[in-house]
């Protein structure tokens, strides 16, 4: 028998068990009227947690499948485009935009970084003739575990037209964001992150000027053509036969989001980030990233110590402890481990990860004494 784990991933996450019985539900016709309330409620609630009146397609894909149908809409084959990047998810961005045939100006301001919105502002004030037609960028970096700063990026291009389009598959729902506030032009998240689900829904959102780029696109599309999802969904229904279990799923999950607002979702993440660092640093460990400022409010990357393998560490913390977290990414595969804080996540779980921390970097012979980590948790959940 397999019993529940303590699962602390930046994606999948855990499903609470109400969104789980939901899913359980007998299948519907998606051309009939049930579908199409519950393809309606999804939409209206999604527009709140993206902070937008536009419109919001959710798709039978994963985040990337977002993340392609974005390219594929509002990005001409040989336009020149900008992908800002901070690691891993940036550089996939940037092989989608090429797959399409955009010609991609690659801006790498480095892993454990945040976008510098200055040197943007500097590089769209010299495309006099605007030639730059999109910025394409991470809220959230999930592999290094850093919130951008999307409302300075997209301020940097002060008049400059180019659309901006983010990834905010890991970051909605857990970092602050506000599409129609801060004039973001495409936003893409994903059921598996802070929405509670099971991996299968992609949402796009995307703003009246980036409708009217979708209506002269001509890059090659068919299963994502927002145009005939738009046509579909004044129907209140969807091009193809949608994850109907699924929608289930986020149908139930996003009653919580309405219930509670999503300012208080997350302020709730942030929290968890600190109580995260919290332990951490008590317990001697170093975080990859060091400033509060761009620390993601739904991961934290740390550093192994020393002579620590980080997939041993791993494994036995799952055997030992039934607790799940997360590997590094690409440069930092090696080096670090990340510690998931997205979605439905309570103080106890993080306790849990942290006292189970402390007990296998003991047995491995790292230099930790137990219950520091612990320690400083309770005394700051106690101190709020
Ligand atoms: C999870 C994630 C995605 C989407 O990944 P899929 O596996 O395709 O769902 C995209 N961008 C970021 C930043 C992510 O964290």
């Amino acid at each position: 028998m397999r019993l529940q784990e303590y699962f602390l991933l930046p994606g999948p996450t855990n499903v609470p068990n109400n969104v789980l019985r939901s899913m359980a539900a007998p299948m519907i016709n998606h051309r009939g009227p049930a579908f199409q309330e519950i393809l309606e409620a999804i939409t209206e609630k999604s527009k709140k947690v993206f902070k937008t009146k536009h419109e919001v397609f959710t798709l039978t894909a994963s985040g990337t499948g977002g993340l392609e149908a974005a390219v594929v809409n509002f990005i001409n084959p040989g336009e020149k485009v900008i992908v800002a990047s901070i690691g891993n998810f940036g550089e996939r961005f940037e092989k989608i935009a090429k797959q399409y045939d955009a010609d991609v100006e690659f801006i790498d301001f480095g892993w454990g970084n945040a976008i510098d919105p200055e040197v943007l502002e500097e590089r769209l004030a010299k495309d006099v003739n605007h030639e730059i037609k999109a910025i394409l960028c991470q809220h959230n970096e999930t592999s290094t575990a850093v919130v951008n700063p999307i409302k300075a990026v997209s301020e940097a291009r002060k008049g400059h037209p180019a659309l901006l389009i983010v990834d905010t598959v890991s970051g909605l729902g857990a970092a602050e964001f506000d599409m129609d506030g801060w004039n973001v032009d495409v936003a893409i998240a994903g059921s598996q992150k802070a929405f509670m689900a099971p991996p299968g829904l992609a949402f796009l959102a995307a703003n009246e000027r980036a409708m009217k780029k979708a209506e002269t696109c001509t890059n090659h599309k068919f299963y994502f053509n927002l145009l005939e999802a738009r046509k579909w969904l004044e129907k209140g229904q969807t091009p193809f036969t949608p994850a109907i279990s699924v929608f289930y799923a986020v149908e139930e999950a996003l009653r919580y989001f309405d219930e509670v607002g999503v300012d208080a979702v997350v302020r709730d993440h942030y929290r968890h980030r600190d109580l995260v660092r919290t332990g951490l640093k008590a317990m001697g460990l170093e975080l990859l990233i060091k400033d509060d400022a761009i620390a993601s409010p739904a991961v934290t990357a740390v550093k192994c110590p020393e002579g620590i393998d980080p997939a041993k560490l791993r494994k036995l913390l799952l055997e030992k402890f039934n607790i799940v977290i997360a590997g590094g990414q690409g440069k930092f595969s090696t080096s670090t481990f990340r510690v998931g804080h997205l979605g439905a996540v309570q103080d106890m779980d993080l306790i849990a990860a942290i006292s189970g921390l402390e007990m296998v970097l003991k047995i491995m012979g790292a230099d930790i004494s137990l219950g520091q980590g612990v320690r400083a948790m309770e005394e700051a959940l106690l101190a709020e």
